[in-house]
């Protein structure tokens, strides 16, 4: 089981084999990205273990550190199962809209449907930081905009040596 420590009545934050993780080597991929990873469908700690050696099978990306998971409730639509969030530094070659793309298909990988805003998710990746890049199109807001104002990102965000 992994290790539990309660934050607040509603927050708590778990620790899995590589939630916090911190690689040893460096790498010469020359974008810094954090992604922010969220999902309440199945058991998505475990799928959170998957998706960092899914990440790692992919030359273009080299995961640099992840932080712990939280646990917290869910916003917007609140009648579904609590959130559990992590982020990942990560290293890559992709430029944004590519790296984009390539979160979106792994979303599509780990079975994400789909329907409405707010809407339970087995795995939701968005990139919160892609290096200092600011911009604002239909399909990419960078850096994230709720970014300062979500627990769900900021706390395990506060984990990570950028
Ligand atoms: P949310 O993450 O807000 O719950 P979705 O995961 O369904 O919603 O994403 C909806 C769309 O948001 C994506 O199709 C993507 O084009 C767009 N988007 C804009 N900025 C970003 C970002 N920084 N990271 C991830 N997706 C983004
Ligand atoms: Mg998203």
């Amino acid at each position: 089981m992994p290790l539990k420590h309660s934050l607040s009545e509603t927050l708590s934050v778990y620790s899995s084999k590589h939630f916090p993780w911190t690689r040893r080597k460096t790498s010469t991929h020359r974008h810094k990205v954090v992604i922010g990873v969220g999902g309440n469908v199945g058991d998505v700690q475990r799928r959170f273990e998957h998706l960092f050696f899914e990440i790692q099978k992919d030359k273009r990306v080299v995961i640099i550190q992840t932080s712990l998971i939280l646990k917290n409730p869910p916003f917007g639509f609140t009648e579904q199962e609590d959130f559990l969030n992590t982020t990942i530094l990560i290293k890559t070659s992709m430029n944004a809209k590519v790296f984009l793309d390539y979160l979106m298909r792994l979303e599509k990988k780990f079975g994400r449907k789909r329907s409405f805003a707010n809407a339970p998710r087995t795995l939701d990746l968005d990139i919160i930081f892609f290096d200092n890049l600011v911009m604002n199109t239909d399909k990419l807001t960078l850096p994230h905009p709720a970014w300062s104002e979500r627990e769900s990102v900021l706390i395990p965000l506060s984990g990570l040596r950028l």
